[in-house]
């Protein structure tokens, strides 16, 4: 551990000269930053030696946890091999083919090529400029419009953040990316009009179809969507809603695609979020589980209709980086698949962790004052946290924040989105750390009851 003068000195050194992503710099310096020193399993650990569960798996990212051996010896042994080549120019490597070939395999359908990048954001930009460039060349030039979700999130490149429905984001960077639509978030319990879930899946649906007419389906090239919503607070859609989207998409030949950065690889208990909810992407943008964060890769796994036509046309496809498919990133990305079908995670998360992690959670928070209702499947779930359970009356105040920070003094690392709390711990994470968690988490839910009910006097 640094001594007290080393950590003060860093974080002087990070106030004077780093710029943190989606932080207000000001609140942070006047806070102090807090530094990350190491990490084991599901815990990670602050320069003050305090260890904390990761409820959040780093940013959703670290499907294996951390300080896995093989993943590790994995990005050691290709460094010395080979630590970088491209992949353009007619040339290749064995990692990135394995990787292309494993993707291929686990993807559901027809998602049978991969074009690699090395972000989320940067899988969307790929996957909005081959869907455009597809329809061009299926001589439909003008079907170019894009249909995207309110409160979506799809990355924070100028693409990305027009294509989710962030307005926070969307405020700092406009002029945005012409062309793009957005329909309301399938969000039932959030919007309480005494519908049941079902039928409200299916009216938020059909708001696609109403865009589609409205702004001619000849035009629009596709629609995306998360299988669950995660970065806008765990919106876990009704069970009608993705057949419903699915069938419209169909009628009206739009593309449907997938983005599948936090619900890949294993999170939702099948190896993609569009398997669980029951639809078919014809092409699906994928990162951080894909190498459970050790090292940054992203990829884009295209049907065979988009990727035959780009064959088929000949001519460039104009679009690459200068990483796309990285050697050593792919060899992690492959280890880190291995292991996930090895050691059959996945299926724990379908059949054992991930109902043991929703059933605790309701069963111990269920009922608590704050919690008015919670949604999630395998390992990721939202806490909408109510001012009035019966009523599903929100608080005003930046509750989540408040709350959040309750967890982090409970040891547990948690996000807050808005008024709702958010999880997805590494899918590693065993039954008895199941319930560190959820009682790490109630403590926290019961500080920030006594903290708000001082405030409002209730
Ligand atoms: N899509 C989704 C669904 C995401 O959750 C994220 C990141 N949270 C992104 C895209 C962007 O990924 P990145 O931050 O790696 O660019």
């Amino acid at each position: 551990m640094p001594n007290a003068e080393a950590q003060l000195a860093m974080r002087d050194a990070d106030a004077r000269h780093h710029l943190h992503p989606f932080t207000d710099t000001q609140a942070l310096n006047s806070k102090g930053v807090r530094t990350i020193s190491h990490a084991q399993g599901i815990y990670v650990w602050d320069s003050e030696g305090n260890q904390l569960i990761d409820g959040m798996a780093g940013l959703w990212c670290v499907n294996l946890g951390y300080g896995r051996k093989e993943l590790i010896d994995a990005a050691h042994q290709q460094m010395q091999v080979l630590p970088y080549y491209n992949t353009f120019f007619q040339s290749t490597h064995a990692p990135v083919t394995a990787l292309a070939q494993a993707i291929a395999e686990i993807t559901p359908g027809d998602l049978n090529r991969v074009f690699f990048a090395n972000s989320g954001s940067e899988a969307i930009d790929t996957v909005i400029r081959m869907v455009r460039h597809y329809w061009t060349l299926k001589g439909k030039p003008y079907r170019k419009l894009l249909i995207a979700r309110e409160n979506a999130y799809h990355g924070s490149t100028l693409a990305g953040a027009s294509l989710g429905g962030m307005a926070h984001m969307q405020s700092q960077c406009g002029p945005l990316l012409p062309g793009i639509h957005h329909i309301r978030q399938p969000y039932w319990y959030g919007d309480p009009n005494g519908i049941s879930e079902d039928e409200f899946g299916l009216q938020r649906a059909r708001e696609l179809e109403e865009k589609i007419l409205e702004v001619g389906p000849d035009n629009v090239a596709a629609f995306i969507g998360e299988p669950i919503q995660g970065a806008g607070g765990v919106i876990v859609p009704p069970r009608t809603y993705w057949p419903e989207i699915q069938r419209i998409c169909r009628k009206y030949d739009v593309l449907l695609m997938a983005d599948e950065v936090i619900c890949g690889f294993g999170r939702t208990g099948q190896w993609f979020g569009s398997q669980t909810y029951g639809f078919q992407p014809d092409i699906m943008s994928m990162a951080k589980g894909l190498s459970s964060g050790y090292l940054p890769i992203s990829a884009v796994a295209v049907g065979d209709r988009i990727a035959d036509t780009l064959i088929a046309a000949g001519g460039e496809f104009t679009h690459g980086f200068t990483y796309s498919g990285h050697p050593v990133a792919a060899a992690v990305a492959l280890e880190n698949i291995r292991i996930l079908r090895d050691e059959r995670i996945i299926d724990a998360v379908a059949k054992d962790i991930g109902p043991y992690f929703q059933n605790r959670l309701r069963e111990v928070l269920g009922e608590h004052p704050l919690c008015g209702h919670i949604e999630g499947i395998g390992l990721i779930a939202g806490l909408a946290l109510v001012k009035d359970r019966q009523s599903r009356i929100f608080f005003d105040k930046d509750i989540g924040t408040l709350c959040r920070d309750e967890c982090t003094a409970s040891g547990l690392v948690a996000r807050a989105c808005g008024n709702r709390i958010v999880l997805s711990p590494p899918l590693v994470i065993s039954r008895a750390e199941v319930d560190e968690l959820v009682n790490r988490l109630r403590e926290a839910l019961d500080r920030t009851y006594a903290r708000v009910a001082g405030m409002t006097g209730a």
